[in-house]
């Protein structure tokens, strides 16, 4: 009976503690302090990209409980490329930038993730693992930019590999993402309203509600 006991409440424990595991989401707005990244049509990369992380950060405090965001940057502060990856493990890392291009035509979005990998034909285990784990990371953050861009209707978009630091240099699903182009001076008037930052949010939180679905 006492075993019996035991065994209810280690199977209770466990209901519990996975219920209790909450998805966590980091949002990196790229940039800032002395960084302003792109700047054209009198707006700066840094700010717009901080303005939509708090705002995808609201929208999911305020409507998904089962996720905790984090932000790399909460403020106009400049943070190395390093310190936005370290001592963090969160289940899906999203890098917000803006593009500029030299002619003001280029329009629309687009999504990178990691370039492809190979396994290495070491006989260690250790780099066996180690394969494994970053073929993993690279097939989720590919769901990732897949997701986003079934979810995206708002411009032209287009999925990319590429090796940008804060997703080549990672352990967990990264992505990042280039909300728009700041040179064209119809998108950039349409970057700068609250209500298009507003309509880009929900549709990165929508995609990150259909890739966690598909995960867990
Ligand atoms: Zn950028």
């Amino acid at each position: 009976m006492k075993s019996f006991i035991f065994l209810l409440l280690f199977q209770l424990q466990i209901t519990l503690s996975a219920q209790e595991k909450k998805f966590h989401l980091m949002i990196d707005p790229g940039h800032g302090g002395n960084d302003a990244g792109a700047v054209s049509h009198k707006t700066k990369e840094s700010d717009l990209v901080l303005s939509l992380a708090k705002k995808i950060q609201t929208l999911i405090s305020t409507t998904q409980s089962e996720i905790e965001v984090q932000l790399t940057r909460s403020q106009n502060k400049y943070v190395s490329l390093d310190d936005r990856i370290k001592n963090v493990d969160p289940d899906l890392y999203l890098s917000l930038h803006a593009n500029s291009s030299i002619s003001n035509q280029v329009t629309g979005m687009e999504v990178y993730f990691q370039p492809e990998q190979k396994i290495k034909s070491k006989m260690a285990i250790d780099s066996i693992v180690e394969d494994l784990e970053s073929i993993g990371k690279t097939k989720h953050s590919h769901l990732f930019s897949e997701k986003l861009q079934a979810q995206w209707s708002l411009s032209p978009s287009i999925m990319r590999r590429s090796g940008f630091y804060v997703i080549e240099k990672t352990s967990f699903p990264s992505v990042l993402i280039e909300i728009g182009f700041l040179t064209n001076p119809v998108e950039a008037e349409k970057l700068k309203t609250e209500a298009y930052q507003t309509q880009i949010a929900e549709t990165i939180v929508n995609a990150v509600l259909d890739y966690k679905k598909s995960v867990q």
